[in-house]
């Protein structure tokens, strides 16, 4: 045996190590993701203090493996070794990104990562209380120390990077606040323009037919059938009920999504199903063979909610959609239904009604909502905005992008789980999935000439078929903007999703 031969060997070996040791980590944390799951959906209300010490537990095993000095060691040889530098692509990928996530967590010391968590639990139960009394002062001085950590996490884990885009880091890899802000100020103003036209229209669209009466038990029928046809695998996935909708994965082939139903108004649990279920396909389309590493991992929380996005509007939006799913609608829902037409609803599911709650917006006003916290967040993170003087920079930013100022607390700074959940740099990550989803859909038209006939007929595994090629199979390898640059074949822009959307709501408002 050369002595080239025995290096080889051993880096396979090392890597073999480094694999096993993140796949570790990964199988626990999805142990964590099954606990927050049930914690969910179906634990007894007097469970939540016993959970939270099992959530912790497992939480502690889990950076235990990730930040193993041992680890990192085996991984640095891996990354200055022949496996870094000219193994296969997914190796190479996965060395450097192992890396990368043992590099930015083993630099969160202990003591802040126990803080962030004990604070951040501490804080959503002062939300709740705050949002419930509509309680501005309640939750300020929780937000002052939640903002505070995440500045100290910020300096500790990327210290070179900006503080905003450090904590982007978590959730948009690689992006940067200036990148990012540029392009949603070019989205904006042409966002704003198109709400004032359509709410100013005398076409409104009327969405009225799709409220009434709609019976539990009709619509669970009615959204599994619709899941299942746009290809979500119930015999790798479930579909139960919740207050806060998410998907969740326990595992390859245990992909969770969860809805809430509301007897009066069918959208919120077709439209809400549809985005989960996008979600599942892309985590029901993950390469199961690297289950636990980077080539088997979602890129971004971006590209995530680009998946969801796109079978919820772009497809369950569409003109050619309900050609398919009028029919069914209507055999479920036959006394709302009753007089409705294909039209009708095809032009009731694009209504656009300004409204103070990010979560009820509709696809055009939804993007206003995510920009104004991406800038009021920004400026928490950078220091030129304190959080007390949050609730009148909400109030003042509200009424000159909506045209209406939010009448309490509740209605505005107090709507979100995300700050006391210490989410922060995870807003724009809405926005972006949505300009993935509109550019990632004009690609896929482009390259399936059939695709409005195919979705007509209810027909939907050539789309399917396209994401798993150009963006489920890559796993984390390569980052968002790139990823939609190589699917679609042009740099990842705004101007498909302006596009889109003046197209579609242009028409549906009759502009
Ligand atoms: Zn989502």
């Amino acid at each position: 045996m050369s002595t080239s031969t025995a290096a080889a060997v051993t880096a396979e070996e090392l890597f073999d190590q480094a694999c096993g040791q993140a796949r570790r980590a990964a199988v626990l944390a999805s142990v964590e993701a099954l606990l927050g799951w049930d914690e969910q959906t179906l634990l007894p209300p007097r469970a939540g203090g016993y959970r939270a010490e099992q959530a912790a537990a497992v939480a502690a095993l889990v950076h235990g493996i990730r930040t193993d000095p041992a680890h990192g060691d085996r991984l640095a040889r891996l990354a200055a070794g022949p496996l870094a530098r000219s193994g296969p692509a997914e190796v190479a990928g996965t060395i450097r990104l192992l890396n990368r996530d043992f590099q930015k967590q083993s630099r969160l010391p202990a003591r802040l990562v126990e803080e962030l968590a004990r604070t951040c639990v501490e804080a959503q139960q002062a939300w709740r209380e705050a949002r419930a009394e509509s309680a501005w002062e309640k939750l300020r001085p929780w937000l002052e120390r939640v903002f505070a950590l995440k500045r100290e996490q910020a300096a500790c884990q990327l210290p070179d990077r900006d503080p905003y885009d450090a904590l982007m880091d978590d959730y948009e890899p690689g992006a940067s606040w200036p990148a990012v802000a540029a392009r949603f100020d070019a989205l904006r103003g042409q966002l704003v323009d198109l709400v004032r036209a359509c709410v100013g229209s005398p076409r409104r669209p009327d969405d009225t037919l799709l409220r009434g009466s709609f019976p539990e038990a009709a619509q669970q029928r009615f959204v599994r059938e619709v899941a299942a046809r746009i290809g979500f695998d119930f015999s790798r996935g479930r579909l139960d009920t919740t207050a806060h909708p998410f998907c969740a994965t326990m595992g390859p082939h245990d992909c969770r999504i969860t809805t809430r139903w509301d007897e009066r108004f069918l959208p919120t649990a077709l439209f809400g199903v549809l985005h989960e279920a996008g979600h599942g396909l892309y985590e029901q389309g993950l390469p199961t063979a690297w289950r636990g590493l980077p080539p088997g991992e979602a890129a971004s929380l971006g590209v995530h909610e680009s998946q969801s996005r796109l079978w919820e509007n772009l497809v369950g939006r569409s003109a050619a959609f309900w050609e398919w799913c009028f029919p069914l609608a209507r055999e479920a829902f036959p006394g709302p239904l009753a007089g409705a037409t294909t039209r009708g609803v095809q032009r009731a599911v694009l209504a656009v009604r300004p409204s103070f709650i990010r979560v009820e917006a509709d696809e055009v006003t939804y993007n206003l909502h995510v920009m104004l916290r991406f800038d009021l967040e920004r400026a928490l993170v950078q220091g030129s905005l304190a959080v007390a003087d949050l609730p009148d920079a909400w109030n003042e930013r509200f009424e000159r992008d909506f045209g209406i100022r939010p009448p309490t607390a509740a209605d505005g700074v107090l709507q979100d789980i995300h700050w006391s959940a210490g989410l922060v740099g995870y807003f724009p990550t809405y926005t972006l999935g949505n300009l993935f989803a509109a550019q990632l859909m004009y690609a896929a038209e482009a390259a399936l000439p059939r695709l409005d006939r195919d979705m007509a007929a209810g027909r939907f595994a050539g789309l399917l078929d396209w994401l798993r090629r150009n963006v489920h199979a890559h796993g984390r390898l390569v980052e968002s903007e790139r990823l939609v640059e190589q699917a679609c074949g042009g740099p990842a822009s705004e101007r498909w999703l302006v596009s889109s959307l003046q197209r579609r709501y242009g028409e549906a408002h009759g502009l």
